[in-house]
């Protein structure tokens, strides 16, 4: 006879191989898991032993298996001293090697554990073949976004902009156009205003209540390296076909900061801000961080007056010049006030930043601290941090509003000028560092934005209003976010 046990669910997380994606899903996964159900997080080997070596503090069988949460691996295709840094080639590597891999790491968990076989799968939004893998074995597909519901909503508008003929195959807008597109409810209503308008801004506007994106602000944009632009524009046509097929997309946002973008889809679940949940209230202890965090800055800080810290950070793919990081060395140690600054050992186009002359020497006293790699939320949540010089990825900014810092922005490719968008024109909670004719961020401006935002008190008290909300929507039963996510657990 047929056991009537019920089965109990068991999620399997996938995301895609770079820290910002898997940042967001562990802290998904965990909650999840504080909830009572399994969760196995599939890493590619190559992300997995970055992260367990990064935890090596933490004895061998809690880094595999911590709580609910069972970290596992499979193959990007590629072998260990393999260059993963050509984009195109890795992204195809992963798309061949990861199905299979994935399938038979499934079969094998279903044998192996017959009361608890995969019911669900989470799979990041720009890996979107997982999908078919989950129709395939009759597993329930959940797309994960860890990008806002705007720029999930932009994504999911390049049909209408190639439509209208208003985006070349590399994803550029034609020049000199400038559109419209508008929204009722969830009715597409679209009015296209283009053709050859001189001297008007190009723009795409979603509604007025979203900021609009500039012709170089897509979602797919990358200033530096067209060509990445182009591959940039291929995931994003692959997450259009993800989000249109996805029956349920859970995204890194809360309401009461997108009200309008997750109006736009039906399909979007807000369950932001995602936080590390207290380690000492869950069940599993760590970040999903692929370099060590360096702690030290946390006595750094305590050593500070409170309110007084510029906290620098760009994040885990940003590189600039060696020109601009002279700039941004000099920039900081005009402003005369402390500054934390990560600097990881390939900021420099790749290879390790050069400081100034006698820069390390002269911020030695005390007054600025360098590290690779800092535990971001402890930081931006400590009292002696005056605000956050940020490239806006969407995990640090989702960070940096649930910590209410004002910010300074300084972004570097794809949605982060529409991030910073967010940021200075409708949250107002921060100031741009801009660009002189050269494309350089130069000391002077630097220190300028840095006494403008450290003596802007609106600037503070926008930020703390939306601290106010993050903490609401998912601090409290009645939160927005907190309900959306019960509602998911409940489903699950
Ligand atoms: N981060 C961190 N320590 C650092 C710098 C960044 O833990 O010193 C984390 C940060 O908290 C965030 C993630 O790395 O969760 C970066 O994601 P984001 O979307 O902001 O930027 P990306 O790295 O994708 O450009």
């Amino acid at each position: 006879m047929a056991s009537l046990k019920a089965k109990k669910p068991h999620v399997l997380a996938v995301p895609f191989p770079a820290q910002g994606h898997v940042t967001p899903l562990i802290k998904l996964s965990r909650r999840i898991a504080d909830c009572g159900i399994k969760v196995t997080f599939v890493n590619t080997h190559n992300i997995h032993s970055k992260i367990l070596e990064s935890t090596s503090v933490l004895p061998e069988n809690q880094v595999h298996n911590t709580g609910n949460i069972v970290l596992t691996s499979i193959p990007d295709g590629l072998s260990p001293e393999h260059d993963r840094n050509n984009v195109l080639e890795f992204i195809e590597s992963l798309r061949g090697a990861m199905a299979d891999s994935l399938m038979d790491l499934i079969g094998r968990i279903n044998r192996e554990n017959t009361e608890e076989p995969i019911s669900c799968i989470i799979a990041d939004i720009t890996v979107g073949w997982v999908l078919e893998i989950a129709e395939k074995m009759g597993l329930e597909p959940v797309v994960f976004t860890p990008a806002s519901a705007a720029g999930l909503a932009m994504v999911l508008h390049i049909p209408k902009l190639v439509e209208g003929g208003n985006l070349d195959v590399n994803g550029r807008l034609f020049p000199l156009h400038f559109f419209i597109l508008e929204f009722e409810l969830n009715i597409l209503k679209i009015s296209f205003t283009s053709g050859t308008v001189v001297g008007k801004p190009e723009t795409i506007s979603l509604s007025s209540d979203i900021p609009a994106w500039g012709k170089d602000e897509l979602s797919w944009t990358f200033p530096v390296d067209l060509g990445m632009q182009k591959i940039l524009f291929e995931c994003s046509l692959d997450a259009l076909k993800t989000g249109n097929q996805a029956k349920l997309i859970l995204c890194n946002t809360f309401y009461d900061l997108e009200s309008t973008a997750c109006d736009l889809n039906s399909r979007l679940l807000p369950i932001g801000p995602l936080l590390n949940p207290d380690n000492s209230k869950s069940s599993s202890n760590y970040s999903g961080s692929f370099l060590t965090q360096d702690e030290s800055c946390l006595d750094w800080l305590n050593s500070k007056p409170a309110a007084s810290v510029i906290y620098v950070s760009f994040g885990s793919i940003a590189v600039f010049s060696q020109q601009q990081l002279d700039e941004l060395a000099l920039g900081l140690e005009l402003s005369g006030r402390p500054f934390l600054w990560i600097v990881r050992s390939n900021l420099a186009n790749g290879e390790c930043a050069k400081y100034p002359n006698g820069f390390l020497e002269r911020i030695g006293g005390g007054i600025g601290k360098i590290v690779e790699w800092a535990p971001q939320e402890k930081v931006l949540s400590h009292s002696s941090v005056a605000c956050f010089l940020t490239h806006c990825g969407w995990n640090s900014t989702m960070e940096g509003v649930s910590m209410g810092v004002p910010f300074l922005c300084w972004p570097y490719f794809a949605d982060q000028f529409h991030n910073q968008n967010y940021v200075c024109d409708k949250w107002k909670i921060g100031l741009r560092i801009c660009a002189d004719e050269n494309g350089i961020r130069s000391r002077y401006e630097i220190k300028n934005k840095i006494q403008m935002v450290t003596a802007d008190d609106d600037l503070r008290r926008n930020a703390l209003q939306i601290k106010e909300l993050a903490l609401k929507s998912n601090g409290s039963e009645e939160g927005s976010s907190f309900k959306n996510f019960q509602r998911f657990v409940d489903h699950l």
